[in-house]
């Protein structure tokens, strides 16, 4: 039996997420990962004497969008304070970050199971640069390329239960923050990190235990196993009569265990004040709006609306909200040709095959064309077959798929006018199988047909050729 049954874990998250800008948060320096090291660096971000920040718009905006992805208040206004450390991958020595206003207040996020996640904030801060430990001999290397990104901090309530919870939580929000293109969240290049607070409190009880906190952890699978351990562990300590002391713990993947870092005792008074070269961010209800009107739909609003409006199985709309471009990709083409199942066949089966092993794609046909491309096999003038031919050659010509088939000659059957046009020719030119084909129709229908075989190269819909001679004779 393990000690952990008689506790419910509680569990609060912190987590960092990189934003989308092409700038730093308060310089002109480029936001790019994997540059050569101190190379995009400046005053403003390493911190030089005199150097001041100004703030980058577009970082606010894209804050303000993830704080309304997820229910947030937005404040009108909000205050930057210097959160001040010394470390050696932060060189002004303090962080810009906000305390006592941040930008968004409360939120929540819900769980497929239902619960509701209450967010506490989410805030707008810089990030510092990045150290490589060479080891004790050689000594450590630092890179400011990195110091003065913009990040968002959003902060959980204590409301999660479990590792999966917290797995579920941050997936809901990665995929959030890449569907509004708010943050990449590379999670191998630290473009999202999680810190994760842990404590357990007695079944039944109503009052938190002591936590402990996980800084940095990097992944779906290590967030897991840190929490998974570190439950286990604080349960074993009560168990055998001891304490949790409050501390910051590091979580090691490789090991599989985290050992202890820091105390409360040993925690830094980082003397937060407001930043005296930057103005509060003043934020209008009009701002808000626009900001809004700028906004998709939210993946899981995409796929209720798959599966309800367009008639999509679970499956077929969790692939195409996959990502924002398939998404709006597929709206796309349904916008060209109402037939969601067809399209959604072509591209989870056809299209996405193409792109395989490609982290970043477009797909290599226009939306315009592949509808008309579906179309034409579904109205029967290509078969399908056909039509992934068809298909490979619009890729590589990039020409009008209609004007295509005809240059190549793809078209399996002829046009109801065609056939029309046919037939009322040789009503003109012969009138013995019109009165033929009211005496004794069985006699001449052969003929027609072949008529209009003959004519069309082998290439009419005899059952639809049958169809039209019944109507037109
Ligand atoms: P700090 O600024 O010291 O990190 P906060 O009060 O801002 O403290 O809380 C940080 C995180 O810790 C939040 O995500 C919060 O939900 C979580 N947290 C607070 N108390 C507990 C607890 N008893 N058990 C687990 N997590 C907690
Ligand atoms: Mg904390
Ligand atoms: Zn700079």
């Amino acid at each position: 039996m393990s000690f952990l049954e008689q506790y419910d874990v509680v569990i609060g998250l912190e987590i960092h997420a990189e934003l989308n800008t092409k700038t730093k948060v308060f310089c002109g320096c480029k936001n790019q990962f994997g540059q050569t090291p101190n190379t995009n660096t400046c005053p403003v971000c390493t911190g030089m004497p005199g150097a001041l920040p100004i703030l980058n718009k577009h970082a606010v905006e894209l804050a303000i969008k993830s704080g309304l992805s997820f229910g947030c208040e937005i404040s009108p206004y909000s205050v930057f304070e210097r959160k001040n450390y010394f470390y050696p991958d932060l060189s002004k020595a303090y962080q810009i970050s906000q305390l006592v206003y941040p930008l968004c207040v409360g939120g929540h996020i819900t769980l497929d199971s239902g619960k509701t996640i209450r967010l506490n904030r989410i805030h707008l801060e810089e990030d510092a640069g990045k150290l490589t430990h060479l080891g004790k001999a050689t000594g450590s290397l630092v890179d400011y390329n990195r110091g003065g990104t913009p990040l968002i901090e959003m902060v959980t309530e204590p409301d999660l239960s479990s590792a999966n919870e917290a797995v579920e939580f941050l997936k809901k929000v990665r995929e959030a923050l890449i569907f509004e293109e708010i943050a990449n969240c590379k999670m191998e290049e630290g473009g999202m990190r999680c810190d994760v607070n842990l404590s357990l409190m007695k079944k039944g009880s109503k009052e938190y235990g002591t936590r402990t906190e996980m800084k940095n952890l990097n992944s779906f699978k290590s967030v897991q196993r840190a929490i998974e351990y570190e439950a286990e562990r604080q349960a074993e300590v009560l168990a055998s009569g001891g304490v949790i002391v409050q501390e910051t713990r590091k979580w090691d993947d490789e090991k599989g265990e985290s050992f202890a870092m820091r105390s409360k005792e040993q925690a830094q008074d980082y003397r937060y004040f407001p930043d005296p070269d930057l103005l509060p961010i003043q934020i209008s209800k009009e701002n808000i709006e626009h900001i809004k009107s700028e906004m998709v739909m939210l993946p899981s609003d995409r796929r209720t609306r798959y599966m309800e409006e367009f008639g999509l199985p679970e499956y077929d709309a969790q692939i195409l909200t996959s990502t924002r471009y398939i998404s709006d990709y597929f709206e796309k083409c349904v916008q060209h040709f109402n037939a969601p199942k067809k399209i959604s066949n072509w591209i989870m089966v056809d299209l996405l095959k193409l792109v395989k092993d490609q982290e970043e794609f477009t797909f290599p046909v226009s939306e315009e064309h592949l509808s008309t491309i579906i179309k034409m096999v579904e109205e029967k003038t290509i078969n399908k077959t056909v039509g992934l031919q068809l298909l490979d050659k619009v890729i590589e010509t990039g020409k009008e798929p209609l004007a295509l088939a005809k240059e190549m000659n793809l078209l399996v059957t002829i046009t109801d006018e065609q056939i029309i046009e046919l037939l009322e020719k040789l009503k003109s030119e012969n009138a013995k199988v019109v009165d033929d084909f009211k005496k004794t129709p069985e006699k001449v229908i052969g003929f027609i047909v072949g008529y209009v075989m003959k004519n069309t190269g082998g290439k009419a819909n005899s059952n639809r050729v049958r169809e039209l001679i019944a109507e037109k004779f």
